[in-house]
């Protein structure tokens, strides 16, 4: 039995002048523990397939099932992590991990020394009462991280959640919720448009084209890949091999794009 399942799924935006067909006919399983990075084009619906994973928009058609359970129905918690770090800037790094806790009632003693674990994890233990704007760009992610975490989510949907950080301390992320995913055993899917991170991270990678959004391609990561951490991920022989084949498919669906749209870039 799968974990997270998206069968024929589709998406239509509607306005008062027109409609947006965004995606068509998505179906897919992942398992428990897996992560799964997805790639395409600007405007494919990568964002559209997280947002009806976390109940946020409901899906035209087809069905969204999460431990056998309808996501419109279930109560199992989703995390939800973007481009931008949310977090409040009158508000305390433990105090912006500690908010959805405190809006469920659940602000426990020992959630509180959970939040301080995790923070200490995440290397900001000695900045837990200060305030996000004396943060770096990367700190701030990694307090996300950890708001994130504290709701102990089954799911963790990460769209773009590095890509506005500098490189080095984008590498550095990679490795560190790479890390934590893999030691608390999450399932995750990470929207990115950088195929090294997808392939560094993941242990499939769905590539989609776009108009209406579809999954054109899936990518196993070999599992010499899997096992090593981002950063090493990058070095080894298999991961030129399986990004030419990624590119190839990449540039393939831009050419696809590019002749019914116009002006899709590689995102
Ligand atoms: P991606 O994340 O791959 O860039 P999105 O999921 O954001 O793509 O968008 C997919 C398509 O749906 C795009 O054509 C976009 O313009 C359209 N779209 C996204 N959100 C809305 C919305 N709220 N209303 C209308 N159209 C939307
Ligand atoms: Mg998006």
């Amino acid at each position: 039995m799968s974990f997270l399942t998206l069968d024929r799924v589709s998406h239509h935006y509607f306005s008062k002048e027109n409609y947006t067909k965004a995606l068509n006919d998505i179906s897919f399983s992942i398992e428990e523990g897996e992560f799964i990075s997805i790639l395409g084009p600007s405007g494919c619906g990568k964002s559209t397939i997280l947002s009806i994973i976390a109940g946020i928009i409901p899906q035209t058609e087809g069905e969204v099932l999460l431990k056998q359970q309808k996501i419109e129905e279930t109560k199992l918690g989703i995390g939800y992590m973007l481009q931008q770090d949310y977090l409040f800037p009158w508000k305390t790094i433990l105090d912006n991990v500690l908010l959805g806790p405190k809006i469920n009632k659940n602000n426990t003693n020992k959630l509180k020394e959970k939040a301080f674990d995790l923070l200490e994890e995440v290397g900001l233990g000695d900045v837990v009462k200060d305030y996000p704007s004396s943060l770096s760009g990367g700190m701030r992610q990694r307090a996300a991280l950890v708001r994130t975490l504290i709701t102990e989510p089954e799911v963790l949907l990460l769209d773009e959640p590095f890509s506005a950080l500098d490189y080095l301390t984008k590498l550095k992320l990679e490795n560190l919720v790479s890390d934590i995913l893999k030691t608390y055993k999450k399932t995750a899917i990470l929207v990115t448009h950088d195929i090294g991170e997808a392939i560094s991270m993941s242990d499939r990678i769905f590539v989609m084209e776009t108009n209406p959004g579809t999954i054109s391609k899936e990518f196993d990561v070999p599992i010499e890949l899997r096992n090593e951490k981002p950063f090493y991920v990058r070095r080894h022989p298999k991961y030129q091999v399986l990004f030419d084949k990624v590119w190839e498919t990449l540039t393939k669906t831009e050419t696809i794009s590019e002749n019914s749209k116009g002006d899709v870039e590689i995102t």
